[in-house]
C-alpha cells in the first residue's frame, strides 16, 4: 500500500498536481482517556494516510493531524460519532505550502555577497545554508572554524561550527534541525551563528562566555532528510508516506517499505523503551540499534572524544516548550532543582521580548515519555544542562510546521535570550 503511494505521489509530482490541495489539519481536543484511546487507535489505519503533527497523549495536549481531502469525511465523521471536539487549523494546506514557496523563489533571486547580506528572515535550502557556513568562516577566521564530525547515510558532511578563543577550552553545544522538517529550527540556527560571530567583543556576556568557553553549532544535523523535505516531490517539509514523520533520515529499512528513523529515538538512553517504535513505518521508530544513524554515532563520538561538553541544547519545533531530563522514565534527575529553576529564569527571558509563553518542565511531564532521546543520554553521560527547546508555534496555533517566515526574526531573537542565560548559568556554575 504504502509503496503505491510513493508512486502514486512520484506521478503527481512529475505531472505537475499540488500534492496537498484540500488537506486540511484537524485540531482535536480530547475529553478523557476513552477518547485519548480511540485516538489512538486512528493512527493504526494507515489506508486514512494521516499524518499526526501532535500525536494523542492525554486530554491536555491537543492532537494536531494532516488529512488527506480523501479521509476527511471519514474522519470527521468518526470524530462526530464519537462526541470528540475538533476544529480546522489548516482549512487548506496547499495555500500555506504555496506561500512559503513563493517566498523562497523570492529570495532566491538574490545571492548573498556577505553574511550581513544573508536573508534572515526566509527558509534556505542546504546548499544555501552551506555556503552560509563558509562565508561566516571566511569572514571570522580568528572566531570561527568549520568542522566535519561525520558523514550521513548519503555522505552529506555533518558541519558543526565552532566558535572558539582560546584552546582546550570546555565547551557548549547546539543543534538544530535533527528532525528535518522543523525548518524553524535550522533558520534560527543559521541566525544564532551569526550572532555569535558579530556579538563577540561587542556584547560582553557573550564576550565573557566566548572567553571561557567553545560554542559548538550543528545548524543542519539531519541533511539527508533536510534535502528531502526541500525537494518538489515533498512540499510539505518532506512528508511522504514511506517517510512517514518528515523528521527522519533517509536510510532504508530492509524488509520494510518504509525509509528513515527517528533520530531523536536512536541515541543509548532506555534505548528501545517505551515511547519509541521498533516498526519502521512508524513516527518515533527508533532504528535496529542505539546509535545506528550516522548523524546521531557522529554527535555520540564527538561529544565521548570531546570530554568536557557541559552543556547540550538540542532545539526542535514545535509547541513552545523548554524541556530537561528525562522522556525515558518518571524518576527526577538529581538535578532536576537547579535546571527546573534554571528553565523558569530563561523562558521568563525570552518572554520579555514579545510576550511568547513557553512551559516548561521535564519531557515526561510536559509531553509524553519517550525513550531514546538525545538529552537523556548527553544528562547521563555528566552533562548536566542538557536541554530540549521546541519553538514556536504553539500546538493551538495556526501553522504547525509551517510557521511563516516573518517569524524567523522574532523567534530567533527570543530564543537567543533563553540560550544566553543557560550559557551564563553554564560558565557561572562550573562542575
Ligand atoms: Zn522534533
Amino acid at each position: 500500500m504504502r509503496k503505491l503511494l510513493v508512486l502514486a505521489s512520484l506521478i503527481s509530482a512529475v505531472l505537475g498536481r499540488k500534492t496537498f490541495e484540500g488537506h486540511q489539519v484537524l485540531q482535536i481536543t480530547a475529553a478523557n482517556d476513552v477518547q485519548i484511546s480511540l485516538l489512538k487507535n486512528l493512527t493504526d489505519h494507515e489506508h486514512l494516510e494521516l499524518d499526526f503533527w501532535r500525536e494523542p497523549v492525554h486530554e491536555s495536549l491537543p492532537v494536531d493531524v494532516r488529512v488527506p481531502s480523501t479521509s476527511l469525511h471519514r474522519v470527521k465523521s468518526f470524530l462526530k460519532n464519537n462526541k470528540i471536539h475538533y476544529k480546522i487549523m489548516i482549512q487548506d494546506l496547499q495555500v500555506l505550502v504555496d506561500k512559503e514557496q513563493q517566498e523562497m523563489m523570492r529570495s532566491r533571486a538574490h545571492q548573498p555577497r556577505s553574511t550581513d547580506d544573508f536573508d534572515y528572515a526566509n527558509y534556505h535550502t542546504l546548499d544555501e545554508i552551506n555556503s552560509f557556513i563558509d562565508m561566516l568562516v571566511k569572514e571570522n577566521p580568528q572566531l570561527v572554524s568549520k568542522i566535519v564530525i561525520g558523514q550521513s547515510y548519503e555522505r552529506r558532511p555533518l558541519n558543526v561550527l565552532k566558535f572558539s578563543t582560546g584552546s582546550n577550552r570546555p565547551g557548549i553545544w547546539i543543534d538544530t534541525g535533527i528532525h528535518s522538517r522543523e525548518w524553524v529550527t535550522q533558520a534560527c540556527g543559521t541566525r544564532f551563528a551569526k550572532m555569535i560571530a558579530a556579538s563577540y567583543n561587542r556584547d560582553p556576556a557573550l564576550t565573557a562566555i566566548l572567553n571561557k568557553f567553545d560554542i559548538f553549532l550543528e545548524i543542519v544535523t539531519n541533511p539527508d532528510g533536510f534535502q528531502f523535505t526541500h525537494t518538489s516531490v515533498n512540499l510539505l517539509h518532506g512528508y511522504s508516506p514511506s517517510i512517514n514523520d518528515g523528521s527522519f533520515n533517509l536510510k532504508p529499512n530492509p524488509g520494510s517499505p518504509c525509509i528513515g528513523v527517528d533520530p531523536n529515538r536512536n541515541w543509548d538512553s532506555n534505548f528501545g523503551g517505551p515511547g519509541s517504535s521498533n516498526n519502521p513505518c512508524k513516527e518515533n521508530y527508533h532504528g535496529p540499534s542505539a546509535h545506528s544513524e550516522s548523524e546521531v554515532k557522529a554527535i555520540v563520538d564527538f561529544v565521548k572524544s570531546h570530554g568536557k561538553l557541559k552543556a547540550f541544547v538540542s532545539i526542535h519545533s514545535y509547541s513552545q516548550f523548554l524541556l530537561y531530563p528525562y522522556g525515558y522514565t518518571k524518576t527526577r534527575c538529581k538535578d532536576r532543582k537547579e535546571l527546573h529553576k534554571l528553565a523558569r529564569k530563561a523562558i521568563a527571558a525570552l518572554k520579555s521580548l514579545y510576550g511568547t509563553s513557553y512551559t516548561y518542565g521535564s519531557i515526561i511531564k510536559v509531553i509524553y515519555q519517550a525513550s531514546g532521546g538525545s538529552i537523556d543520554w548527553t544528562y547521563d553521560q555528566g552533562i548536566k544542562y542538557s536541554y530540549t527547546f521546541e519553538l514556536r508555534p504553539l500546538q493551538s496555533s495556526l501553522y504547525g510546521f509551517l510557521l511563516p517566515a516573518d517569524q524567523i526574526i522574532p523567534t530567533a531573537k527570543e530564543t537567543w535570550l533563553a540560550l544566553m542565560v543557560i550559557m551564563e548559568h553554564t560558565k557561572n556554575n562550573p562542575y
